[in-house]
């Protein structure tokens, strides 16, 4: 693991503009660190699957679940989802 440098704030790349907002809505908690301080988004998969992706501030695990349902979904399936034309 490289170390992350905190030098220069200005620089901090946000791969899909400004996602990562503080301050997560309500219910939303790290499945591995149990963590509020996570970013959740919806989104519809190629194969019309609503799912939902939290990605934990704290200990980088990130979770795909299906949007209304507690159950996690397993990152293979997310893909094979996304995959499928
Ligand atoms: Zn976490």
């Amino acid at each position: 693991m490289a170390r992350t440098s905190t030098a220069s704030p200005s620089r901090t790349h946000v791969p899909l503009g400004s996602l990562t907002q503080p301050g997560a809505r309500a219910g939303a908690s790290c499945r591995a660190c149990g963590s509020e301080r996570v970013t959740r988004i919806a989104m519809n998969l190629t194969d019309g699957s609503p799912v939902e992706f939290t990605s934990c501030h704290r200990c980088e695990h990130r979770t795909w679940a299906e949007q209304g349902s507690a159950r996690a979904l397993p990152v293979d399936r997310v893909l094979d989802k996304t995959r499928k034309v």
